[in-house]
């Protein structure tokens, strides 16, 4: 029987990065799912900052730009009047704005690059069960045909989506609540003044109305609908839509060439835990919340990209396992706090208590005008503020400049090229700011670890300090050349020494 290093049970967002990132990193990656054919539905549209500064390197977000509209801020109204902004365009990335695209698209982009690097889904097949020991997980897979399966895999990743029957099968918990209120979804065609770069709100004392623009001429609507004018049906048509519109919106539009529409209720929910034995939960498959802010496909996105680079290497034996717990540890903070955040947003804008909507719209704008929060909101709905500090990984790596161990790296421009380039993406990187003999020294012992040197790092960090990046981009530790030790204990704490190019050719080394 086959032993699959991973296997990836769904091929929605999440599971499609975990398949051509672990490909990347040079694993032999299997991926299933249930689904005869991809989905066609738009879904998720917006693509974080983020997640772009992820997938330019990995070769998917140039293709993205190409085809997609670029939204720069946010415009939120009231009573027939613009009350505040949300302006994207000071966000400290290369991508300083929020990408529409439709969800359908962006799958079919990451299947494209996990297609190019040669892995390509299996479609109709089921996960239906699994058991684990301490060596390999099997995993009863049930094809369309009907035959059924037994695949062994050293780890496997449940990216199967809010409902996981992975997630059920391992008995983990997914607690929160399910939030009442009714949305509507659809994409339609707008016949009006509807700005094509702007992400608007309308705030009415019976609910909201969102319009998402996907560029030509076509938009997202996102409407709650608390007293039920558009009945029930799993479908909303066209004429609910214009319904929705016009009591809420005071630009005067009609609404036409409705292509998908759809009806669904907010669930608030995280798994217990990311990681049962040698199987990670992502994605939906591990948290499920509003769409308000259009987190939830960006952070399955970035679960994967955590989680690949660590399996990669403890299969590769220049890890140690525990490495593995740091998924967790990473993540479950963030996806907490993004989770709150949701609940948060979601609250405000769906309130129809008629003393809530005064206050909203009375103090909205002096919230949002707020320096602070002018500068923190972009960043925090961009998920480039998210930090890995508080995770073990993080533990004793200390700092350099305003970075801490646990911080995203920002993929600065330098003469050489942009940061992300120029580290290496596979293993973590040990970038030294100018001549740093100390570190050099210390690093000697570690074949395995890359070096990169800059002449500077611009406003990032002092000349002499030194970055060790993970590939995920985010810093491991950091210091000046008197932390030659710290660096020492994190390669000690995490890698496994890779023997020097010096002992593998001496004749005393034998690779048995
Ligand atoms: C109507 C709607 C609107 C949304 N709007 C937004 C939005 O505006 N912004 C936003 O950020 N998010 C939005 N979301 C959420 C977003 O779509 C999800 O966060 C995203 O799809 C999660 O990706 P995933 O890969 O984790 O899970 P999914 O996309 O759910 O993919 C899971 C995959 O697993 C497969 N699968 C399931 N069970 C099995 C099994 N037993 N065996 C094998 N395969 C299996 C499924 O076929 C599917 O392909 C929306 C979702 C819906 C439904």
């Amino acid at each position: 029987m086959t032993m699959h290093p991973v296997l990836v049970v769904g091929a929605g967002p999440t599971g499609l990065t975990a398949a051509f990132e672990l490909a990347r990193l040079g694993v032999d990656v299997r991926i299933v799912d249930r689904a005869t054919a991809p989905s066609t539905t738009s879904r998720a549209l917006g693509v974080q900052a983020r997640t772009l500064e992820l997938l330019r390197p990995r070769d998917v977000a140039d293709a993205m730009l190409l085809e997609s509209n670029r939204v720069y801020r946010t415009a939120l109204h009231a009573d027939g009047n613009r009350i505040a902004g949300i302006h994207f365009d000071g966000m400290p990335s290369e991508y300083d704005f929020i990408l529409m695209l439709a969800q359908s698209e962006t799958e079919r982009l990451l299947a494209s690059r996990a297609a190019e690097l040669g892995v390509t889904v299996e479609r109709g097949v089921e996960f239906v069960a699994l058991e684990q020991d301490d060596d390999a997980v099997r995993v009863t897979l049930r094809h369309s045909g009907g035959r059924v399966e037994i695949a062994t895999a050293s780890y496997v990743v449940a990216a199967d989506g809010s409902h996981s029957p992975v997630r059920k099968a391992l008995g983990v918990s997914f607690e929160g609540r399910s939030l009442p209120q009714n949305y509507v979804l659809g994409d339609v065609h707008l016949a009006g003044a509807m700005p094509e770069d702007q992400l608007s709100i309308f705030l009415a004392a019976n609910g909201f109305l969102a319009v998402f623009p996907m560029g030509g001429g076509r938009f997202r609507f996102m409407a709650t609908d608390p007293d039920g004018v558009t009945g029930d049906d799993a479908e909303p048509t066209l004429a609910d839509l214009q319904t929705l519109y016009d009591r809420t919106v005071h630009v005067p539009a009609q609404v036409h060439g409705l292509n998908w529409s759809s009806r669904f209720r907010i669930n608030s929910r995280v798994a217990g835990t990311l990681r049962r034995g040698r199987v990670f939960l992502g994605g939906d498959a591990a948290h499920v919340h509003s769409p308000a802010g259009g987190q939830g496909m960006n952070a399955g996105i970035q679960d994967m990209i955590n989680l690949a680079w660590k399996l990669a290497l403890v299969l590769d034996g220049t890890a140690t396992p525990d490495l593995l717990d740091t998924y967790e540890a990473d993540r479950l903070p963030v996806i907490r706090a993004l989770v709150a955040m949701t609940e948060r947003a979601t609250a405000v804008f769906n309130s129809t208590n008629p003393l809530a909507h005064a206050a909203l719209t009375r103090f909205a704008p002096f919230v949002l005008s707020r320096r602070a929060v002018r500068r923190t909101a972009p960043a925090r709905l961009g998920q480039l503020s998210a930090t890995y500090r508080l995770g073990s990984l993080a533990a004793g790596g200390g700092g350099l400049g305003g970075l801490r161990a646990g911080d995203r790296v920002p993929d600065v421009a330098l003469p050489a090229g942009r940061l992300y380039d120029l580290v290496n993406g596979t293993r973590p990187t040990l970038l030294l700011v100018g001549e740093n003999p100390a570190i050099e020294a210390v690093r000697r012992d570690w074949a395995g670890v890359p070096v990169v040197r800059v002449a500077s790092l611009a406003d990032l960090a002092p000349a002499g300090g030194w970055l060790l990046i993970r590939p995920d981009g985010y810093v491991a530790a950091a210091g000046t050349d008197r932390d030659g030790r710290r660096l020492t204990a994190w390669l000690d704490r995490w890698l496994l020494p890779v023997l020097s190019r010096e002992q593998t050719q001496s004749p005393l080394f034998s690779r048995k």
